[in-house]
């Protein structure tokens, strides 16, 4: 479900999230290895007011794993713990507790030289919607069942997940709002599946990944619908009808055709992104960190 983000929205969101940040210790903020600052909330530092605070690229299966490395440095570099993960299988998820622990420290040895005994880190889930912070809540969860939120300030029905001994998870996410004030941004939304493209034109979204893809992936782009064409030119790029012809190319090769034998540009619009979001055509990342 895509949700319509109008200024009400984004309010009750924002003060949803506030209410569960007195509850727990550290954030994980899940973005998308394709795309790590799109899928990022424009005001994410503000919201979450200073919480200590990872970072985690999930769908690394998806993502070009050399990109994926340089994202990961360059939030290292800007002072964030910062882990890839992919929710679906798990992979990477096992270190999420041990860096959660890592944030929480300094209160952990605060609280040994007190003679407390440390109690778990307690952590909450953010993101915009279909980053996967449901599939990794539960890949989280395991076979773990829920501790009912029987201490002050739970709301009813909120409840805690044990993840290993040493971290606890609240079971409902954070659900933030992307960006809206770039149309570049929200095409790369449309284009990993994070919104609608009904939103945008199905073909106007299609455009810009073959565009983005025939510049930076063209081996797996043409592997893929066995293109004959060569690689546009950089000077092609700025022709709209070079990108478009590769588009008809991928038509007629999955017989998207309409009488006159021309290309139904829409329906191979639709094919183009349902096979990229599967990862089909290979593993892309749509933006740099340099
Ligand atoms: P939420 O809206 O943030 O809770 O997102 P969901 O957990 O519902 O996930 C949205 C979609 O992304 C689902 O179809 C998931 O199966 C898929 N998904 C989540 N994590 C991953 C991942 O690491 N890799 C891949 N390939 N798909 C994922």
């Amino acid at each position: 479900m895509t949700i319509q983000w109008f200024p009400g929205h984004m309010t009750k969101a924002r003060r949803q999230i506030q209410e569960k940040l007195g509850l727990i210790d550290v954030v994980i903020e899940l973005v998308d290895a394709r795309l790590p600052l799109s899928s990022r909330n424009p005001m994410v530092d503000e919201i979450l007011s200073g919480k200590p605070r990872m970072i985690v690229l999930n769908k690394s299966d998806l993502a070009d794993p050399q990109m994926t490395k340089e994202w990961l440095n360059y939030f290292t570099a800007e002072g964030h713990i910062a882990l890839e993960v992919n929710a679906s299988t798990g992979q990477g998820t096992k270190d999420i507790p041990n860096k959660a622990k890592e944030l929480f420290k300094e209160k952990i040895e605060r609280q040994i030289a007190k003679g407390i005994k440390p109690r778990p880190v307690r952590a909450l889930i953010v993101g915009i919607p279909n980053v996967g912070k449901s599939t990794l809540i539960n890949r989280l969860a395991g076979r773990n069942i829920a501790i009912t939120g029987d201490r002050p300030g739970v709301t009813k029905g909120q409840q805690w997940i044990k993840v290993g001994t040493e971290m606890e998870l609240l079971d409902t996410p954070g659900i933030l709002w992307p960006k809206f004030e770039d149309q570049n941004v929200g095409y790369r939304l449309a284009v990993t599946g994070a919104i609608k493209e009904e939103i945008l034109n199905v073909e106007d979204v299609a455009f810009f990944a073959i565009k983005y893809l025939a510049r930076y992936y063209w081996q797996p782009l043409k592997e893929r619908y066995e293109l004959e064409q060569p690689q546009p030119q950089p000077q092609d790029f700025e022709n709209p009808d070079e990108i478009v012809a590769i588009m008809e190319a991928i038509g007629r090769k999955r017989g998207c055709i309409v009488s006159g034998g021309r290309v139904d540009l829409a329906k191979a619009s639709g094919i183009i992104l349902r096979e990229l979001r599967a990862g089909k055509t290979g593993r892309y990342t749509m933006e740099s960190p340099f």
